[in-house]
């Protein structure tokens, strides 16, 4: 029998409206969510879901947070957006904020993570022949495989994830990739021209792959004998995410350059920035970089606001204490588990090859209220909110020890 039109439910539609018109670059969870609050969020039909992917860590301060939405909304009733043509009352106060909590000497704020990246990159480089004294058009970045640092062109060029860089090229030269966490595979690619050491504390979207021990140390002090600049990009690890403000705090070391994005508007808008130890912005002049939006009074208000929670409403040190139970509950976990790992609320469970893939389970689990992001084929992705509780964590271990027992 042929439906009658008017006999298409609510739901089909919408599949149907987003498969036509929607390009398909992503693969979402069937679940349409109308809501958040806290580690929180609610489907068109009222069902409850603990989130554990946090937007990838943007939003480690909890869904539509009060007091960033204060801020915001406060914010864009006075002035949104000047252009950098102007000066605006928002910039100094969050330069100021952002300096005392990382020690940074110099900001450039921007909106996407990639453009942070992009940003650095620009910046090093410029660095590199202006300072270092590298001949024009020479200077070489170092990166590791199985980075990720987002999407643009610049960056999708030295990915070594075909599914990243595939038939987008030509690509930008000057970048030679090394195994992540090997430090002689990165001391035997520095040459003259390398003026850059560009690595995430923590891979992320590889994982949740963890750096051995004492890896970043001596990366940290070959950088420093060598004239090269650190590049961290604390995109996804930073502002509390690994149960410190920054990752590096865990290794020790202080990078030259950290980027961040993500959480520095608890989820709100896109705000993103470089921050610089060393001297590598001061090589930018008035107009040899920018952007419209970049450092806007709206997202210089929600950052600080943002800064400010994650910070006065002890995120980092919950991130920390409830993490540290978190691992030890998954570990503990029945089933085709093959290894756990990470810090803080940044987690992972890689499952057994043969555990019939990543997204299975996390179909399952969301079947039981708790959204889970698979990556690289057979692992899953645990990053909360910060402010997730124990008894929370308690709750989705539950959840995750009844599917894998069922296997
Ligand atoms: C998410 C992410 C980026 C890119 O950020 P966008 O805002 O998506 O451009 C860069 N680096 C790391 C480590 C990330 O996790």
């Amino acid at each position: 029998m042929t439906p009658q039109p008017g006999a298409q439910s609510a739901a089909s539609r919408r599949d149907h409206i987003e498969d036509q018109l929607g390009a398909h670059n992503y693969h979402p969870l069937d679940v349409v969510l109308a809501r958040g609050s806290g580690v929180w969020v609610y489907d068109v039909d009222g069902r409850k879901y603990l989130d554990c992917l946090a937007a990838y860590s943007a939003v480690n301060q909890g869904h539509c947070h009060p007091r960033i939405l204060a801020a915001m909304t406060e914010q864009a009733q006075k002035l949104t957006l000047t252009s950098r043509a102007f000066r605006h009352d928002q910039m100094a106060g969050f330069y100021e904020d952002l300096a005392r909590l990382t020690g940074a000497h110099k900001i450039l704020p921007m909106n996407s993570g990639a453009e942070a990246v992009e940003t650095a990159i620009k910046a090093v480089r410029k660095w590199g022949y202006e300072v270092r004294g590298v001949p024009e058009g020479e200077a070489e970045i170092i990166v590791c495989a199985n980075n990720f640092h987002g999407r643009t062109l610049g960056i999708v060029g030295f990915s070594t994830d075909p599914d990243a860089f595939g038939h987008y090229g030509p690509f930008a030269p000057g970048f030679k990739v090394v195994p992540f966490g090997d430090f002689d595979a990165f001391n035997d690619a520095i040459s003259d021209r390398t003026v850059a050491f560009l690595v995430e504390p923590i891979q992320g979207e590889a994982g949740v792959v963890m750096p051995p021990p004492g890896y970043f140390s001596r990366v940290r002090q070959r950088c420093t004998e060598r004239g090269i600049t650190l590049i961290l990009d604390e995109i996804q690890t930073g502002l509390g995410r690994t149960g410190k403000l920054l990752a590096e705090e865990h290794e020790g070391i202080e990078a030259d350059v950290t980027l961040i994005g993500k959480a520095l508007s608890g989820g709100f808008y896109p705000v993103s920035a470089v921050l610089s130890n060393a001297d590598v912005l001061g090589v930018f002049q008035p107009g040899q970089h920018g952007s419209t939006f970049g450092g806007n009074p709206l997202a210089c208000a929600i950052a600080r606001a943002a800064l400010r929670v994650l910070t006065e409403e002890g995120m980092i040190e919950n991130a920390a204490a409830v993490g540290a139970h978190f691992l030890e509950r998954l570990r503990a976990l029945p089933g085709p588990v093959r290894e756990v790992r990470g810090r803080g609320l940044m987690l992972a469970v890689e499952l057994e090859p043969d555990a019939g893939g990543a997204r299975l389970w996390c179909e399952r689990l969301q079947a039981r209220g708790l959204l889970v992001k698979d990556t690289h084929g057979h692992t899953l992705r645990l990053s909360p909110p910060l402010i997730v509780t124990r008894d929370e964590v308690d709750w989705a271990c539950d959840q995750l020890a009844a599917v894998l027992s069922a296997a």
